[in-house]
């Protein structure tokens, strides 16, 4: 075929018309379409021979691009001026974009070339809204892109790291320039990671202005241009918010470690997201341990169990999500344990209710409130005491001094010796009354001031008892006093008076509060001791008053004359001696004090008096 002129052929113009890529409307001035020839597809306005035929497109395309079509095929056919614009084309569910470019052909007619550019334009427009989004994610996240020419030293910047240069103006700079920026310790860091960039390099350095801010550069391309320059490229983000965040989050959980309270936070189902120092140790959560494996019900002694806690939750919730309490470790523990705690909800940003939890140990002010009650529940039931002791007092005193008074007047008048005799017995026994009360009073005294002596010798137990027994041979009651001692003689090494006083208290009690059988004094040894008894078959003691008969000024029956302070200086007196007294009895039968007294090594006694056989016996 001869080839040459084709394109200039009239009668290859036909065939040469389809091939070209473009769809060609012929078209009146008044935008009927008269002939065409269609290359596009799936489209839905443009799409084979006959859809457009005869049809105006003015009022067949859809209104918006027929706004910006017609007025410029106006032109066309008016001005006879070639126009070449891009349109948009909306259709149903999808946007198309087609290039029109439109000549007068005479006039009547236009020639138009319609070209789809759907997929074009939608790239592009895909592109300039990617471009769009990573400006965006730049400007948030505070980010700068720069290239470093490692032969000419300069810097070129743009971006939002905000700090040196302003954003959207590209900066180009030298590196010493900028390098007046640096803090001047991280500089040579810089200089070394622009210089030897590996590609993957990344720094964290600081850049001083009004304050020090805090930056990252990362190294993202390094490449050599064919002028034999190196660029090294990457990215620098201002992380100064993230750093100060980041440290004020460390010192509050600084702060919240080392606090003496515990601190503790969970989720409403009880799992611990947060649990300080204090809290772990409490709870005996190794460090280390992932403290959300833990529920609060099975480490925290107050939440026994699931159910507890879920009672614990409604409380709070029923509560304005806020609650104030103090928790008591529950008895018997060796140690007072409490806990001043406020508990709140917090809702997170995540919409998640949390609870938060700060107790406070509080053990220390719990026991000192508990002694402080104590002391002054004694303070007041001592000075009751007292009361009673003083009005008691002075009715035991005046007793036997009126007696003696009245008695001695009445006996100058008294003739008859028998009489006389009785009135004398009368006197004698109050003035005994008196003076045992003096010196019981003189005892306790010397007891409270601390100057209660005593002075220790080697006893022989036996003869002491029975010597205590002398003291009663005129016993006047009818009750018969007893002795049972042991065969063997036993020594000790006490303050033989103070061990009569106790011994004959004892016995003064028993035949007070006995009206018949009889009372028996006895001792005998025990590993370490020596125990006295004094056993009655009187009245007998009620089990509630057994435990505080020892203390001063106790009577359990104000109607039989006593001060109440027998039991008390007894028991101080052994006590002084190392040992301690108790009391069995039972109302009606009788009542055994008993009192051990501890017994001084045989050896150093011996070393002392030298051997004798009666200590090893013990
Ligand atoms: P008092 O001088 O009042 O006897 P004590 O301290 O010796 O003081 O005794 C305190 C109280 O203990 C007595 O008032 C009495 O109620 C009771 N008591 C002591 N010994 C006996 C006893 N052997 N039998 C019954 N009650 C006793």
């Amino acid at each position: 075929m001869e080839t040459k002129g084709v394109l200039h052929d009239e009668k290859h113009s036909a065939r040469l018309l389809n091939m070209t890529c473009d769809t060609l409307l012929f078209l009146k001035n008044d935008g009927t379409c008269v002939d065409m020839i269609v290359k596009t597809e799936n489209n839905p306005y443009v799409n084979d021979q006959y859809t457009l035929l005869g049809k105006n497109i003015f009022t067949f395309f859809p209104e918006e691009t027929v706004q910006e079509l017609k007025p410029a095929l106006e032109q066309v056919a008016k001005k006879g001026e070639v126009s070449n614009a891009n349109y948009n084309l909306p259709a149903p569910g999808r946007m198309y974009f087609f290039k029109l470019i439109a000549h007068k052909y005479d006039d009547e007619h236009l020639l138009c070339q319609y070209r789809d550019i759907t997929i074009r334009s939608q790239m592009k427009r895909k592109l300039e809204t990617a471009n769009q989004r990573l400006i965006e994610t730049g400007r948030q996240a505070k980010i700068g892109y720069w290239s470093y020419n490692t032969v000419t030293k300069m810097i070129s910047y743009t971006g939002y790291v905000g700090v040196v240069w302003g954003v959207e103006t590209e900066e180009i700079v030298p590196l010493a320039e900028y390098l007046e920026h640096v803090y001047p310790a991280d500089r040579q860091k810089l200089v070394d990671v622009l210089e030897r960039a590996t590609g993957e390099d990344t720094l964290e350095y600081r850049i001083v202005k009004d304050k020090v801010y805090y930056v990252k550069l990362k190294v993202i391309d390094v490449h050599r241009e064919k002028n034999g320059e190196t660029i090294v490229e990457g990215y620098t983000q201002n992380i100064d918010n993230i750093i100060s965040g980041w440290d004020r989050l460390k010192m509050l959980s600084l702060a919240l470690d080392n606090s003496n309270d515990s601190i503790f936070a969970t989720k409403m189902d009880g799992t611990i997201i947060f649990a300080n120092r204090f809290c772990r140790k409490k709870c005996h959560i190794a460090i280390g341990t992932d403290i959300m494996a833990y529920k609060a019900y099975e480490v925290l002694e107050k939440f026994e169990n699931k159910e507890a806690w879920d009672n614990f939750t409604r409380e709070l919730r029923d509560n304005d999500n806020a609650l104030q309490y103090i928790w008591n470790a529950p008895n018997p523990r060796p140690e007072i344990i409490s806990y001043d705690c406020s508990a709140f909800v917090f809702r997170n940003e995540y919409d998640e209710d949390l609870i938060w939890h700060l107790c406070r140990d509080v053990s220390e002010r719990s026991r000192h409130e508990i002694e402080l009650k104590k002391a002054k529940e004694k303070a007041e039931e001592s000075d009751r005491l007292k009361s009673a002791f003083i009005s008691n007092m002075s009715h035991e005193i005046r007793t036997p001094l009126n007696s003696i008074v009245g008695f001695s007047t009445i006996m100058a008048g008294i003739e008859k010796r028998e009489e006389r005799d009785q009135y004398l017995s009368i006197i004698e026994s109050s003035n005994k009354r008196l003076l045992m009360l003096i010196d019981e009073l003189l005892d306790l005294s010397k007891i409270e001031a601390g100057t209660f002596e005593f002075n220790y010798s080697r006893i022989e137990l036996n003869d002491l008892c029975r010597e205590v027994m002398v003291n009663y041979q005129f016993n006047t009651t009818f009750v018969p006093l007893r002795l049972e001692l042991p065969d063997e003689d036993f020594y000790m090494w006490t303050d033989k008076n103070r061990l009569m006083q106790v011994i004959s208290n004892l016995i003064d009690n028993a035949l007070k509060f006995t009206k018949q059988g009889s009372v028996t004094l006895g001792y005998r040894a025990i590993p370490g001791f020596v125990e006295f008894s004094v056993e009655d078959t009187g009245i007998g003691i009620s089990p509630d008053k057994l435990t505080v008969i020892f203390d001063r000024f106790e009577r359990v029956d104000h109607f039989i004359p006593g001060s109440g302070l027998g039991l008390s200086i007894c028991k101080s007196i052994v006590e002084r001696m190392g040992g301690d007294i108790s009391v069995t009895s039972e109302v009606g039968v009788g009542s055994v004090f008993s009192f051990r007294i501890p017994l001084e090594d045989a050896r150093e006694i011996e070393e002392r008096y030298g051997k004798t056989g009666a200590f090893t016996s013990l």
